[in-house]
């Protein structure tokens, strides 16, 4: 049984009431580790060393910050293999979307912001001839990050890369479901060469120490990705202390295919959308629109590149969708597909074929309903898991009042061939992010971020950085004014 620890002020500590949580492994169901389950007494502690650090990392010359945030990015990929198999056992991820898409990404968001820090410059300007005008930017001090269990590592190091290049220290909350290799990142972070207390990891449950990291006066930033409910109260709780908050937060994304699309794309691109990582991406697109002149063409070729997904063992090299994240989870996805007033196209069930290790795992089918009303709670609600709908739709302005029909607005994919209708639906899709005739092409410089109920705040590009540093418009005149 592994512990898994805190990591505060460059060390390993236990929980200061010597608490503890199981880390089960979804696929088996077996409980592999236990991790420290972290109070306000902790998450003090970690703040404290943090705000020591802080006068010291906050004036390191940029080509210190950059040579430790490279050098931690060079250990993330000589570790590759183990944190890919600790993520994969996890969180039930297939291992070798860990080992190619995941943990390369938590490697490469340390090199992209250490990068970023090269490049950066700040505006000055004259006003008259002995008058000068500079941005100055300040890190704002301790930062809170919390990250949620289905991108554990990618979205945790989508934070706290950018954070300690903006030259704050940083308190982290993993997500309690998914908390191993957060643990592994602490260690390799000081063999990286990251002064104690620079960067802290505290293990618990949210409502514990991840709502006293969000109350915790002498952290004026929090940088939250995670449900949308958990958003509205975080947003509340920094709201009373006028903190610096960015919200990424849960979608409902359409993935709208018209007439004129290359519809094998688009269905082989439909099923990759609904069911990577288990359907349990912010992104997946999990409400397929169809102009229905080409909607039965559309569906059968879904539901064959659908069948060709194989559902297994995540810890197997070929497989592509692996288990849900957690039982709880599980049960919630399973009650939402049966409570669906639907037709099941595909899926609903639990996948034939598992290896004995995974007899106690939680594995569901790549389900498709359709027949759906309108607005239904599978239609409207986040249900996260690898669950889509299909619904036609007869012209433009159809489809877009349906893209538009949630509270939700982090993603939207449009497939057609006419870019004057491309056009028009960027400037009427209600979404933070818009892919046409692509998913999940991502540049780590464009804005990421969410409209409407999918969140607050845009991260990315040196926009990230900018988040945790204050800027002051400095004015200097010179000579005799007289
Ligand atoms: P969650 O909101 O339950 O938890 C996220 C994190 O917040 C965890 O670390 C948790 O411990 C912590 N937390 C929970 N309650 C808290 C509180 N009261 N105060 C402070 N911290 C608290 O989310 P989850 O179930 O871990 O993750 C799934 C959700 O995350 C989905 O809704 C998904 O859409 C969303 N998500 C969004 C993005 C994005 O970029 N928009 C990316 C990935 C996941």
């Amino acid at each position: 049984m592994m512990d898994l620890l805190h990591w505060i002020d460059g060390a390993f500590v236990p929980a200061t009431n010597g608490g503890w949580l199981p880390v089960t492994e979804p696929a088996t169901g077996q409980t592999f580790a236990r991790c420290a389950a972290g109070t306000a007494s902790d998450i003090d502690r970690a703040v404290q060393a943090a705000r020591s650090a802080f006068p010291t990392w906050s004036q390191t010359t940029t080509a210190e910050r950059v040579s430790i945030l490279e050098r931690f990015a060079a250990l993330i990929d000589d570790h590759c293999d183990e944190l890919a198999t600790l993520e994969s056992q996890d969180g039930g991820k297939p291992i070798a979307r860990a080992r190619s898409v995941e943990i390369p990404r938590v490697a490469e968001n340390f090199r992209f912001f250490a990068s970023a820090l090269r490049h950066e410059h700040n505006d000055a300007f004259t006003s008259g001839p002995n008058v000068l005008h500079w941005t100055h930017r300040r890190p704002r001090g301790v930062a809170g990050c919390i990250s949620p269990w289905n991108l554990p590592l990618y979205l945790l190091s989508w934070k706290v890369a950018p954070a300690l290049a903006a030259g704050c220290t940083v308190v982290a909350k993993p997500s309690e479901v998914t908390p191993a290799t957060a643990t592994r990142f602490a260690e390799l972070s000081g063999e990286a060469g990251f002064p104690p207390g620079v960067l802290n990891i505290v293990h618990g449950l949210g409502s514990e120490a991840g709502s006293a990291l969000v109350r915790h006066p002498d952290v004026p930033t929090i940088s939250f990705t995670g449900g949308t409910t958990t958003g509205r109260d975080i947003a509340v709780s920094c709201a009373k202390q006028f903190k610096r908050t960015s919200l990424e937060l849960g979608g409902k994304n359409p993935f709208v295919v018209f007439a004129d699309a290359d519809v094998d794309r688009a269905a082989s691109e439909a099923a990759r959308a609904a069911f990577s990582n288990s359907g349990q991406i912010c992104l997946c697109g999990s409400r397929i629109l169809v102009e229905s002149s080409v909607l039965p063409e559309f569906q059968e070729k879904l539901l064959a590149a659908t069948a060709a997904m194989r559902v297994g063992d995540p810890a197997e090299e070929t497989t592509h969708i692996g288990s849900l994240v957690s039982e709880s989870h599980y049960l919630k996805v399973k009650q939402a597909i049966e409570a669906a007033p639907g037709t099941v196209l595909c899926g609903g069930g639990r996948p034939n074929g598992l290896p004995d290790r995974c007899r106690e795992g939680w594995f569901l089918e790549p389900t498709i309903l359709t027949n759906l009303p309108e607005s239904c709670a599978l239609e409207d609600e986040e249900v996260f898991g690898p669950v889509a709908s299909v619904r036609a739709f007869s012209d433009e302005s159809e489809a877009l009042r349906l893209a538009n029909a949630t509270p939700y607005g982090l993603a939207a994919s449009v497939w057609t061939k006419d870019l004057d209708r491309a056009h028009r639906l960027v400037q009427r899709v209600e979404a933070g992010v818009i892919w046409i005739n692509a998913w999940m092409v991502r540049d780590l410089r464009t804005p990421f971020g969410g409209a409407k109920q999918s969140g607050l705040g845009r991260e990315g590009g040196i926009e990230s950085v900018h988040f945790f540093q204050e800027p002051a418009g400095v004015t200097l005149r010179l000579g005799d004014p007289s």
